[in-house]
């Protein structure tokens, strides 16, 4: 079983995001440990355990290194006695590179924290402030020197890629920058617009041009040939890893696995329902001031959903899936097109294939 935590508070919206976030100077650390203590004791109790111990632990955001060390502490203290973790839980962190300090960083090692994934996205100056970002990219290497020398022994990196032409980034030059810092994973994501962004409201308005598609398609096969080179896993569509260092939190979500979400926005799934929180943390407040339910919906999913789901899931790692499960004249057209190849019964996507992930599902939905 797996666990994942929403803190929803960042210091000012990136340009690009469009995630469950509510905008704080000062993150009320207290009244969201109260708050998330709330609906883990209630949650807690109706979640199918069923006997099992706890695998992994995730605490996504938002930022969840702006969150107090008390806050954070009173948080994992209470979920691990009242659940049992496996011997090597993993508990990844997401942070920011301005909150890693030394001070912040021992108190997430000494509360079980084993991984932290840094919000990185670029080390040009000038594409940190277009995105908005709120640290600097020399902040980047500190906070992985820092995390390193106190012991956190799985640090990730986040880039973007795919920026438009006019922000004068160098993509090769941010990925040897990030493999120079040694780190144990990388999460790469291809830069999309979204409504109510300022990204989007930039390029309705037409102040923004992107990049053609092929741009992000050139950065991500370049960043692929590098992972490979470096005797890397590529592992997932948007994620590379040293090997044995992929995320285990990621690989239940892709493999299907029940797990519980709690904070705002949060998800959660077991093999046949899926059910979310409501998104705003005012709201989420106030329904468990007065003891309301914090989910918003839920849905069962049909067979047919979960069939197409494994099929899209499996297809973005290199699993894969049984070849059996696609018409065989499809994978016949994909092996030739070089969009894909069959390893021990299953067929696979190779990184060409990843750039047309969702046409190729697209594709199986009949099937
Ligand atoms: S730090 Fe992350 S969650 Fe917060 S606004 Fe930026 S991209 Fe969104």
């Amino acid at each position: 079983m797996h666990l994942y935590l929403h803190i929803p508070f960042c210091a000012r919206r990136c340009s690009y995001c469009d995630f469950a976030i509510a905008v704080r100077r000062t993150v009320p650390s207290g009244a969201f440990q109260t708050a998330l203590l709330q609906e883990w004791e209630v949650r807690n109790r109706e979640w199918p355990w069923e006997g099992t111990t706890l695998r992994t632990i995730y605490l996504g955001g938002g930022t969840p290194s702006s969150l107090s060390p008390e806050a954070l502490t009173g948080l994992l203290t209470q979920i691990r006695a009242n659940r049992a973790v496996t011997a090597d839980v993993e508990i990844t962190l997401e942070a920011n590179p301005e909150d890693v300090t030394t001070a912040n960083a021992e108190q997430w090692r000494q509360l079980g924290v084993n991984r932290v994934s840094l919000g990185a996205q670029s080390f040009d100056p000038g594409a940190l402030t277009w995105m908005h970002r709120t640290h600097g990219g020399d902040q980047i290497g500190r906070a992985v020197t820092t995390l390193k020398r106190v012991g956190i022994a799985n640090v990730s990196l986040d880039l973007i890629f795919g920026l438009p032409e006019a922000i004068p980034r160098d993509w090769s030059r941010d990925l040897r920058m990030a493999f120079a810092l040694e780190p144990d994973h990388l999460s790469l994501y291809a830069l999309t617009v979204e409504p109510h962004t300022p990204l989007g409201k930039w390029v309705d308005r037409g102040a923004v041009r992107l990049a053609p598609e092929s741009r992000a398609a050139d950065e991500f096969l370049e960043a692929h040939e590098m992972i490979v080179a470096r005797g890397w896993h590529h592992y997932e569509v948007s994620n590379a890893a040293r090997p044995g260092a992929e995320s285990r939190h990621n690989l239940a979500y892709w493999r299907r696995a029940s797990y519980l979400g709690i904070g705002p926005s949060a998800h959660s799934a077991t093999q046949e329902r899926r059910m979310w929180n409501v998104r705003h943390w005012e709201d989420y407040r106030q329904r468990v001031a007065l003891s309301q339910s914090t989910i918003e919906g839920e849905e069962h999913l049909t067979a047919a959903q979960i069939r197409l789901e494994e099929l899209y899931l499996g297809l973005r790692t290199t699993q894969g899936v049984p070849v059996e499960d696609v018409p065989s004249q499809t994978a016949m057209q994909w092996g030739q097109e070089g969009w894909a190849e069959t390893r021990h019964d299953r067929l696979r996507l190779t990184a060409l294939g990843w750039l047309r992930l969702d046409a190729l599902v697209g594709t199986l939905r009949d099937f």
